[in-house]
């Protein structure tokens, strides 16, 4: 979002390609430039339009939310976008009974789990041939693995100042163990807040490695459990040494091509409108 209020020609994007064409979307006239553009993200790199059009055949006037790790071809496909901080208040501002969630195979049926009885949620692979995607980071947390962290760093359930954090994109029943699940930035305000409460001494995050890492520095108080090789490969393809020839060749004049991010003008048109209803619905 803050890549909208800039006055600058050029956005360098420093995350992946998903990210930069979500930028390049909502800032049509300016340049985005990604440091790589083979950084993807297996839940967009996994799914695609055609699997949006074949749910949307199959169930005929429901709406489709599409998670914003999905490239833009495929938000174009869809009537509202939505985050994994706002995907229930935005699945729940959606009219009707039914709403198909698009690409996160987990992310769908734990959205299914909470908003059972309010919103039914339909998604790929349920009672449908449409493909899904899981993202290649957070199904490697099994529900044994989250037992075993439990035990070996004394992490009791319901224990007043120890917590066990679980994103939305792991598996259900790695959910369902959580002592709380969230976005990231959820994950992180709510060790904020317990910090400033007094109330965290321990915890542990079913996440990416350098979420652990960066949430370390910001809290050094807080005990981290962490034995982590659960890494992103995509995100670690975007490092600062690859922004510096960016910055030269923008200063030479030189040829850009090689990071611009490129859509045509209709996919920017289509893709914008689902990410426009999002914004307006999460205001
Ligand atoms: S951790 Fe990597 S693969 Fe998973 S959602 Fe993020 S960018 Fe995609």
């Amino acid at each position: 979002m803050s890549a909208v209020q800039t006055d600058s020609d050029f956005i360098i994007f420093n995350g992946v390609r998903f990210m930069a064409e979500t930028a390049k979307i909502l800032n049509p006239s300016k340049k985005v430039l990604i440091a790589d553009k083979t950084a993807g993200c297996s839940l967009a790199d996994d799914f695609g339009a055609e699997d949006v059009r074949i749910l949307k055949e199959k169930y005929p006037g429901v709406p489709v939310m599409i998670y914003i790790n999905s490239y833009a071809d495929a938000k174009a496909e869809c009537d509202v976008c939505c985050t994994s901080a706002n995907a229930e208040k935005i699945a729940m501002a959606m009219p009707g009974n039914e709403l198909i969630f698009v690409p996160d195979l987990f992310f769908a049926q734990n959205l299914e789990n909470v908003l059972e009885g309010q919103k039914k949620i339909l998604y790929p692979g349920k009672e449908n041939s449409a493909k899904g995607a899981v993202c290649e980071v957070h199904e490697k947390f099994t529900l044994e693995d989250i037992i075993a962290i439990r035990e070996s760093f004394g992490i009791g359930k319901n224990h007043p100042k120890r917590m066990m954090y679980v994103h939305w994109e792991c598996k259900p029943e790695v959910l369902q163990e959580a002592d709380y699940y969230g976005s990231t930035a959820q994950i992180r305000n709510d060790i904020a807040k317990r910090v400033e409460g007094g109330n965290l001494e321990k915890a542990f995050i079913a996440s990416e490695c350098e979420l652990t890492s960066n949430l370390m520095e910001e809290f050094p108080s807080v005990e981290f459990a962490t034995a982590c090789s659960v890494r992103c490969n995509h995100m670690a393809k975007i490092s600062l040494n690859k922004i510096q020839p960016i910055l030269e060749a923008i200063d030479s004049g030189a040829d850009l091509s090689k990071w611009e991010v490129v859509l045509s003008e209709s996919t920017i048109q289509r893709a914008s409108k689902p990410i426009q209803k999002m914004l307006s619905l999460s205001s």
